[in-house]
């Protein structure tokens, strides 16, 4: 009898995984790739919600937490995964630069919106109205991180690369049974994929489509990140990261080349300079209705639980959520009230 079965390895699947694998539990991991937000996703941890000039959701918990937890996964997987990315935001007007300064007076943001404009020393930039910095943004190179960690599962025979089959699930009181394997409960990390699951796809999750298009571009000279309408992100070897867009209506994950176009355009408004398109890829992030992860216990199957719901700020969230999870099923913690699944039973759930 294992502890766990884990549906689902990004990062929600591979941080619950890390959790169990610290405390020393048995479980193994059912996934396939049909999902690949993580992978998709830039990494990037900005504790400020750059729009609406806000701290995000318990950012600064979550950052404490997320720090030793990616650190500790560098050692394990021997891998460097967890850098500083500096993130310029290009100011578009003088009413944006006012926002901003009025913004970093506040004391939840003090600490994260400098007080100084930076001029643009770039000539490939088009920035006359300068930049301010976000302050404190890491990066998580979730490209590597996702399938090193995966690799790890597999060599310990703990990773079943498949889409996880319903038909052979099966509920008992104490235990769940998938295939030949019996575990005393089973934790669902599916992302966008929940949608096929039936115990948990009564949730309010919903896809918002990303795409990201890779140029190099020899001139640039970047080493920060830089926000405008989008982000532009080195990625070494003169190449650099564009997007994202966030598209509700279309649920594929295969880029567009209407997504790649508009996405250029914003690039070229900005960046004068020459390049070439290298990549372009494209994830859907699981997002909820009140823009708060979903986590805990099935409704009516105590040993079903769910662990998702990260929209766009999986990297910062995971740890956090997971390690809520664990607590709430070892050790019978609350979860906290904005990300109990419980929140949804009333208006959601059928029986
Ligand atoms: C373009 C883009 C940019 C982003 N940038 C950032 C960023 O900079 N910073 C940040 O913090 N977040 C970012 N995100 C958001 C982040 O990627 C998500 O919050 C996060 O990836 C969600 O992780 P997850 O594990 O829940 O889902 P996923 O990554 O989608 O993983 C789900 C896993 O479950 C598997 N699965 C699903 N159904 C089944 C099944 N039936 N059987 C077997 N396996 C199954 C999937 O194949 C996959 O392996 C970005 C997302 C996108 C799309």
């Amino acid at each position: 009898m294992l502890d766990y079965l884990i549906v689902g390895s990004g990062l929600a699947g591979i941080s619950f995984a890390e959790i169990l694998d610290r405390n020393h539990k048995s479980f193994k991991v059912v996934s396939d790739g049909s999902q690949v937000s993580s992978i998709v996703a830039a990494g990037l941890i900005n504790p400020v919600i750059l729009k609406r000039f806000k701290l995000a959701w318990r950012a600064k918990e979550q950052m404490a937490l997320a720090k030793p937890f990616y650190q500790g996964l560098e050692r394990k997987l021997g891998l460097p995964l967890y850098h500083p990315m500096r993130v310029l935001r290009r100011f578009a007007s003088v009413e944006e630069q006012n926002l901003w300064f009025e913004a970093s007076d506040k004391n939840e943001l003090k600490e994260f919106l400098s007080h100084n404009i930076y001029k643009n020393a770039n000539a490939y930039i088009d920035a006359p109205l300068g930049f301010a910095e976000v302050r404190h943004t890491t990066r998580v190179n979730t490209q590597k991180l996702i399938p090193a960690y995966r690799e790890y599962l597999m060599k310990k025979e703990m990773l079943l690369w498949e889409k996880f089959d319903f038909d052979t699930f099966i509920i008992k009181d104490n235990h769940v049974e998938y295939g030949s394997f019996k575990a005393k409960q089973i934790v669902f990390c599916e992302g966008f994929g929940i949608r096929g699951n039936p115990y948990f796809n009564y949730l309010p999750i919903s896809g918002n489509k990303g795409e990201y298009v890779f140029v190099k571009a020899l001139d640039l000279k970047l080493d920060q990140a830089v926000k405008s309408d989008i982000f532009c992100i080195p990625e070494g070897n003169d190449s650099y990261r564009i997007g994202a867009n966030y598209d509700r209506s279309d649920k594929i994950n295969e880029p567009t080349i209407k997504t790649k176009n508009e996405l250029l355009k914003k690039w070229e408004s900005i960046f004068k300079c020459s390049y070439e398109v290298i990549d372009h890829v494209a994830g859907i992030r699981p997002v909820v209705i009140d823009r708060r992860p979903i986590v805990g216990p099935h409704p009516k199957f105590n040993n079903l639980y769910v662990l998702n719901g990260f929209g766009s700020r999986g990297v910062l969230i995971a740890p956090h959520a997971s390690k809520q999870l664990y607590g709430h099923i070892e050790n019978e913690e609350p979860i906290a009230a904005e990300m109990d699944i419980a929140r949804f039973t009333k208006k959601h759930y059928s029986g």
